[in-house]
């Protein structure tokens, strides 16, 4: 049975048409500043961001850490979305790196103006300063869920009212745009830095890109260096973001539509998805798990649980529409099988 693997959209190899451009890119020493393709990655990134300059990051933990770095000092407070990568997924830096603490604000990792001004505590001696806010968008563990753009806008209007600076986790920006028709630049408007991920569902091997304006970026590369993220001949692995750049983010629709047939199935088969997918990822409630763990696991279905009773399969460059209807047999096989 072949493997069906929906961990995550970070598991995509690169396809042929990647490797032969990864193959043929022209190199240089990116330390020196010589490396056409890096270059070439970081002049497109920030056009497509409406931003003045870019810098290539080998993940984008680095690049949301070296991002804070730029925008806060030890012992500040920095606001963001409940179950926030920044804070579960990197490994406790804002805190260990930078002396920072995180807040979440909201539900589920979406949040208003209100949820901004509530936050935020008087300027006064005794109270620690809150400097920063980051919005995730899509919102990887509210299941992939796009941020409404007015409500972004007026949280973003709101935390700049009061001084702080605004930094986008934009791991998945482009299955937001892809699903809202919204542009990377309008996404990427209101923030001081944007980080998002080329290695994700635009399927490259390694990287993600950090825009902002020049000063920013200069002041990130000099916190990517600090974290040991220079890197020499990448433009081998800039290449591969230049491709997926041009040839796999209009695809990402495909991606969506696949979480809807998968979602639409499940439903069908009487499992509980919630929410209703809007990117590449559904989520869904089992009650039987740990019978339906091994079930997954017999059929060569990998798809991961994210809390007791709750898993997240993730939609992606090497799943097909056929592969979707095959994951929903061997699911309703399963389903047969607990209830029996
Ligand atoms: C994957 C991801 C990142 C960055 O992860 P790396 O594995 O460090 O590249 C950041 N934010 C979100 C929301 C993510 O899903």
């Amino acid at each position: 049975m072949r493997t069906l693997d929906l961990r995550s959209d970070t598991v995509t190899r690169p396809t042929d048409a990647m490797r032969e451009a990864i193959a043929k890119a022209e190199v240089g020493d990116d330390v020196y500043g010589e490396d056409p393709t890096v270059n070439a990655l970081q002049a497109r990134a920030a056009a497509l961001l409406g931003k003045e300059a870019a810098l290539f990051v080998p993940s984008g933990s680095m690049g949301n850490q070296a991002s804070l770095r730029t925008l806060t000092r030890p012992g500040d407070v920095v606001l963001a979305g409940e179950h926030a990568h920044i804070l579960r997924y990197e490994g406790g830096a804002p805190s260990a790196l930078w002396g920072v603490h995180v807040k979440t604000i909201g539900d589920g990792g979406l949040f208003d103006a209100d949820d901004v001004r509530r936050a935020i505590g008087p300027d006064d001696a005794h109270v620690a300063p809150t400097t920063v806010l980051t919005v995730e968008n899509t919102h990887n563990f509210a299941g992939g869920r796009v941020f409404a753009l007015d409500a972004l806008r007026e949280a973003a209007n709101a935390a700049r009212d009061c001084g702080l600076g605004l930094h986008l986790d934009g791991a998945r920006l482009f299955n937001a745009v892809v699903a809202t028709g919204v542009s990377a630049s309008d996404w990427a408007a209101p923030f001081d830095s944007v980080t998002f991920c080329l290695s994700k569902g635009l399927g490259a091997p390694v990287g993600s890109v950090v825009c902002g304006d020049a000063a920013r970026i200069r002041a990130v590369h000099r916190a990517r260096k600090l974290l040991g993220g220079a890197m020499r001949q990448a433009g081998l692995l800039a290449a591969a973001g230049l491709h997926a750049l041009d040839h796999h983010v209009e695809r990402l629709a495909d991606d969506h539509a696949n979480a809807r047939r998968l979602a639409d199935g499940l439903t069908a088969l009487g499992i509980r998805v919630d929410p209703a997918p809007e990117t590449n990822m559904v989520m869904f409630e089992v009650d039987s798990a740990a019978a339906f763990a091994r079930g997954l696991a017999a059929r060569s279905v990998l798809i991961n649980p994210i809390a007791p009773g709750r898993f997240r399969a993730v939609t992606h460059l090497d799943v097909t529409a056929e592969d979707i209807e095959d994951l929903l047999g061997r699911v309703g096989e399963i389903v047969r099988e607990i209830r029996s």
